[in-house]
């Protein structure tokens, strides 16, 4: 390909959707990464699709893209395993069944089909949860996938629309000028440059208000029924808040295998990839204290990722603030799975002059031009 219009580094999920998007709108695209496709966080994460209500922004990018995800359903390989499995928002205790009205409330006020359950309708729609909690919300259209497929999926889309794939290339600097300098010395020129490298963005964009946020998982043998949706406690909202701390919170998934993804932690400043045991510990008590009889269960795998963080909870896309070649899909922190198909719909958007789905304005880079808020 001679100069591609748009360079996309990194094939995760949010290169992929970036590059589907971008192909379909008719534009000469060309992705690089230094590993596999989906090989980074992508392969890391839990693959929930999930409708957030943290703000507005957060909102209108989690909806807009759940919608797409809904869209895509139809043509989707069964290896991305769509589960179209709910959310199941738990509540402990009076404090929290309070968040599942609030909640209930934002969402029917937007459209978002949502139903409060009491004590007995929670436990009637999971029996393996501890007898006691007070109810929950069930978000019925909420789903699960299997990431690294869905990455997969969408490059595939995108190399069929005229995209060229390139894998084991590492960039190692971006030029303002509009140009990849890579690790075998050589560059390559494009039009525009998407920096959508997930946790590692920084090393490419130095100064990118992005920090790695790690998070563990664990994977079950399969069992079948023992859970039937996605599960989180409501108290995952304060564990997702807490900056300042390391946090756990209870969150399972039911996997089309009949296995589960239990989660989920957060750690600020723990930038290696080993498994922290006492970390692992306080999640697995957590998921314990939920679900009694998963203690008895077998455990396969136990692994970590890390996500991209920004100050605000809200990705960065659109064009950088060093160059107006230099653009930026990143800082999806727990929701890229969620929000790739969003932010390249965005970008795509924003690349062609089309009107946005969205507005873009929440999550454009020059946010954190001047007084940018800080992680702290
Ligand atoms: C434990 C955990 C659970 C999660 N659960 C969920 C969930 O349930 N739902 C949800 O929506 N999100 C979830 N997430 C978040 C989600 O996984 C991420 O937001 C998403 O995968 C980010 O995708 P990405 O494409 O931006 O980054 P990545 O998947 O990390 O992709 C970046 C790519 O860039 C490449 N790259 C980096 N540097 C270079 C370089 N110099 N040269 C060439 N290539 C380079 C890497 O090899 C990589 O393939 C979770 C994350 C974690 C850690």
């Amino acid at each position: 390909m001679s100069a591609p219009d748009i360079l996309i580094i990194g094939a995760g999920i949010v290169g992929a959707a970036c590059a589907a998007e971008c192909a379909r709108g008719g534009l000469r695209v060309l992705v690089l990464d230094r590993g596999p496709i989906g090989g980074g966080t992508t392969a890391a994460g839990m693959g929930h699709i999930v409708v957030m209500d943290d703000s507005e922004p957060q909102f209108a990018l989690t909806h807009c893209s759940r919608t797409l995800w809904h869209e895509l359903r139809p043509q989707l390989p069964p290896d991305v395993e769509f589960d179209g499995c709910g959310t199941l928002w738990v509540a402990a205790d009076a404090e929290e069944m309070s968040e599942v009205h609030r909640k209930h409330r934002f969402y029917n006020d937007r459209g978002v089909r949502a139903e409060a359950l009491d004590s007995a309708g929670l436990k009637a729609a999971e029996p393996n949860l501890r007898p006691g909690l007070a109810g929950g919300l069930l978000v019925p259209d909420d789903a699960v996938i299997y990431p690294p497929s869905a990455a997969a999926f969408l490059l595939h889309q995108a190399i069929a629309a005229g995209a060229e794939l390139r894998t084991d290339v590492e960039v190692r600097g971006l030029l303002p000028e509009g140009a990849a300098r890579l690790a075998d010395g050589s560059q390559i020129s494009a039009g525009r440059i998407v920096n959508a490298a997930g946790p590692w963005s920084p090393s490419l964009t130095p100064g990118l208000p992005v920090r790695q946020r790690k998070g563990h998982l664990v994977i079950t043998d399969r069992y079948p029924g023992f859970v039937r949706h996605q599960l989180i406690e409501l108290g995952y909202l304060k564990s997702a808040h807490a900056v300042a701390s390391d946090s756990v919170a209870f969150n399972i998934q039911p996997r089309q295998t009949g296995q589960m993804l239990i989660g989920s932690s957060r750690q600020f400043d723990a930038d290696g990839t080993e498994v922290n045991q006492p970390i692992l510990d306080r999640m697995l008590s957590r998921a314990i204290e939920y679900l009694p009889g998963i203690g008895k269960l077998s455990a396969l795998r136990t692994w970590t990722g890390h996500r991209a963080a920004t100050p605000d909870k809200l990705p960065l896309i659109g064009p950088s603030v060093v160059s107006d070649r230099l653009w930026l899909a990143t800082g999806h922190e727990g929701l890229g799975i969620t929000t790739s198909l969003g932010t390249g719909r965005l970008l795509a958007d924003l690349l062609l002059g089309r009107a946005t789905t969205i507005p873009a304005a929440p999550y454009a880079p020059a946010r954190f031009a001047k007084g940018a808020p800080s992680h702290d």
